[in-house]
């Protein structure tokens, strides 16, 4: 399985979010090439501002291994991580996060505060960008259309 083999399955998710109304944003979550967790923004639905894709697919993983620790596991997520999401896949131990289109606004990694490099970050992972880049932006730019 390829790298844009599992991101076109997060981009699948962020189409499930959009068709729900929900921001569109898909993760899965990889381990030896196997994907063990996939979600999408629940904000609305769960009534919960935590509710992001990549905490959703962490907790998952979390329940599925029994350990808070996914040191072998790779983040596939549509959209580059916010603050929040950063620190918790910090804490995760993710080994590699590969997110398709970057978020000059919220973004976390690349944009804004980039946590991988704060001084209070104590695991970084390897991050790719750019993995099916323009079909993730065209998702979200056609879901802030419809809601102007
Ligand atoms: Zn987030």
């Amino acid at each position: 399985m390829t790298k844009n083999h599992f991101m076109n399955e997060a981009l699948k998710q962020a189409k499930i979010a959009f068709e729900n109304d929900e921001v569109p944003v898909g993760a899965v979550l990889v381990e030896h090439g196997k994907i063990i967790a996939k979600a999408f923004n629940k904000n609305l639905t769960l009534h919960d501002p935590t509710a992001h894709a990549e905490i959703l697919v962490l907790r998952q993983a979390a329940e599925v291994k029994n350990s808070s620790r996914l040191d072998d596991c790779d983040l596939y997520v549509t959209l580059e991580p916010c603050a929040m999401c950063a620190a918790a896949i910090s804490l995760a131990r993710i080994k590699r996060i590969y997110y398709a289109a970057s978020d000059k606004k919220f973004g976390a990694v690349e944009n804004g505060a980039r946590i991988f490099h704060s001084s209070s970050c104590h695991h970084q992972p390897e991050i790719y960008s750019g993995i099916s880049e323009k079909e993730s932006q065209k998702l979200l730019q056609d879901f802030f259309r419809l809601k102007r």
